[in-house]
C-alpha cells in the first residue's frame, strides 16, 4: 500500500465526513475508538437507552408495578412501536405488530399465507440462499400444512411460480453477500399467479427504503437488533397488509391476539387489525428498549440513510481496491447500487484468520463460513474516516 494512496483516501474521507449531514447522529450512540462494522448483526447502543431502561425498571416496574400495563402504556406497546417502525418500511399505520423473534414471525407469516392461498395450492417456495432459520421454519410450516417446500435462488423464483404456488418466502437483502433482491418485481410476479409474498426484511429495514405498501407486499417480518439498534434479542415485527388482516389466520392464536383478552373466554375470537399477529405477553423490557432506540429516526429519513449507505459501501470498495493486492480478496457484493444492501462481503481463503486479526486491530466485522469477511455499514454512526481506516487495516493484515 503506497503512502500517497493513503494520503489521497484520507483526504477524501475527511471531505466526505465534512459534507455528511448525518454525521451529528454519531453522538447519539455509545461508541469508542473501535471501527464497528457489525451493526448488521448487532446494532450499537443508542445513548438514550440506558436511562430509559433504568426508568422502565425502577419506576414503571419497581414503583407502579401492575399499574404500568395501563399507565406506562405497556399493554399497547406492540402496536405503538409497530407504528413507529411502519414509516421505516413504507407502511401506513395499523399494519405492524412488534413481538417474538423473527423466526417465530416467519412461522406465523408463512402458515397464514398458506392458509390464505387455499387448499388447491400445494407448494411453498423459499429462497435457497436464505439465512438458515427461515429455511428451517418454512420446512416445518410446509410439513404442518401438508404442502411441499421447494428451495431455489430468488432469480429462479419467477419461472417456478404457478397455480400450485401458495406462498413465497424471500429475503430482501442476502445476509451473506449483501445482494439486494428486487422486491417490487418479485412481489408482482408472485401476485400474477395468485400466490402470497412473504418478505424477510432483517437486512434491509433501517438501511434502505422498503416500500411495503407501495409494492403490495402481503406479509413481512424483520428483526430490530440489526440496523434498528434495538439491542440483543430485541423483539421482531410482523407486517400484515390491511386488506389481508381479516383473513390472517394465525397458527399461534395466543390470548394477546384475542378480541377481548380479559373476557377470558374459552373460545378464540381474533382481534381486528395488526394485533391479530400478537401471541402472548409482550417482553416489555426489550420492547421499551427498542422504543427508545427508535427515537433517533424522528430526525432522519430513510432516503438520506440509503444515500449515505451507498456512499459508504462505494468508498469502502474503492479503498479496498487501493490498499490491497489485486486478487487477494474478491467482493461478492454486487456493484450496481440497485442490487446492493448496506454491507460488503469479501471472499478470501483465510477469511476466518483475517477477521481475527482485524478485530485485534480494532476493526470489527464478522466472518461467515467458509470464506466470507462481512462488513456492515450503519449510516447512523459509521463515518467515512471509519471506512478508510477499516480498509487500511485490512490491507495491512492481508499482506
Ligand atoms: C438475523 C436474521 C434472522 C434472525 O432470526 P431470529 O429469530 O431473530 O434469531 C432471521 N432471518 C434473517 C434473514 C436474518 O438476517
Amino acid at each position: 500500500m503506497s503512502e500517497s494512496a493513503v494520503r489521497v483516501k484520507r483526504l477524501e474521507a475527511e471531505k466526505l465526513d465534512a459534507a455528511d449531514e448525518l454525521a451529528p447522529l454519531r453522538s447519539r450512540f455509545v461508541l469508542d475508538d473501535v471501527v464497528y462494522l457489525d451493526g448488521n448483526s448487532l446494532g450499537a447502543l443508542p445513548a438514550n437507552v440506558p436511562g430509559r431502561v433504568e426508568d422502565v425498571v425502577r419506576r414503571q416496574w419497581g414503583e407502579l408495578r401492575i399499574r404500568s400495563w395501563e399507565e406506562s402504556g405497556w399493554w399497547t406497546a406492540p402496536e405503538r412501536i409497530g407504528d413507529r417502525i411502519a414509516p421505516l418500511v413504507g407502511a401506513a399505520p395499523g399494519q405492524i405488530v412488534v413481538g417474538d423473534s423473527t423466526s417465530v414471525n416467519v412461522f406465523k407469516a408463512v402458515v397464514a399465507a398458506v392458509r390464505m392461498a387455499g387448499e388447491d395450492r400445494d407448494e411453498i417456495l423459499v429462497d435457497a440462499t436464505t439465512f438458515p432459520t427461515d429455511g428451517y421454519i418454512a420446512e416445518s410450516a410446509a410439513r404442518l400444512t401438508g404442502r411441499t417446500l421447494r428451495a431455489l435462488p430468488p432469480a429462479q423464483v419467477p419461472d417456478a411460480l404457478g397455480e400450485r404456488t401458495a406462498a413465497v418466502l424471500l429475503n430482501h437483502v442476502d445476509y451473506r453477500t449483501g445482494r439486494l433482491h428486487d422486491l417490487p418485481s418479485l412481489t408482482a410476479a408472485v401476485h400474477e399467479v395468485g400466490a402470497y409474498a412473504v418478505w424477510d426484511l432483517c437486512h434491509s429495514a433501517g438501511a434502505l427504503p422498503v416500500g411495503l405498501d407501495e409494492h403490495g407486499v402481503d406479509l413481512a417480518v424483520g428483526c430490530t437488533y440489526k440496523y434498528l439498534n434495538g439491542g440483543p434479542g430485541s423483539p421482531a415485527y410482523l407486517y400484515v397488509r390491511h386488506e389481508l388482516q381479516d383473513r390472517f389466520d394465525s397458527p399461534l392464536p395466543g390470548w394477546n391476539s384475542h378480541t377481548d383478552p380479559f373476557g377470558m373466554s374459552p373460545s378464540y375470537a381474533p382481534a381486528p387489525g395488526a394485533l391479530r399477529g400478537r401471541v402472548g405477553t409482550p417482553d416489555i423490557l426489550s420492547m421499551l428498549t427498542l422504543e427508545a432506540a427508535l427515537e433517533v429516526w424522528d430526525e432522519v429519513s430513510v432516503s438520506a440513510v440509503r444515500a449515505k449507505s451507498l456512499a459508504l459501501t462505494d468508498f469502502f470498495l474503492e479503498c479496498v481496491a487501493a490498499y490491497t493486492e489485486p486478487g487477494r480478496v474478491e467482493s461478492v457484493t454486487p456493484e450496481p447500487h440497485e442490487e446492493r444492501g448496506s454491507q460488503v462481503a469479501l471472499r478470501c481463503p483465510d477469511a476466518g484468520e483475517v477477521m481475527k486479526r482485524l478485530i485485534a486491530r480494532g476493526v470489527v466485522g464478522d466472518f461467515r463460513h467458509p470464506d466470507v469477511l462481512r462488513f456492515g455499514f450503519t449510516p447512523l454512526y459509521v463515518s467515512f474516516g471509519d471506512v478508510e481506516r477499516a480498509a487500511r487495516v485490512l490491507g495491512e493484515v492481508l499482506v
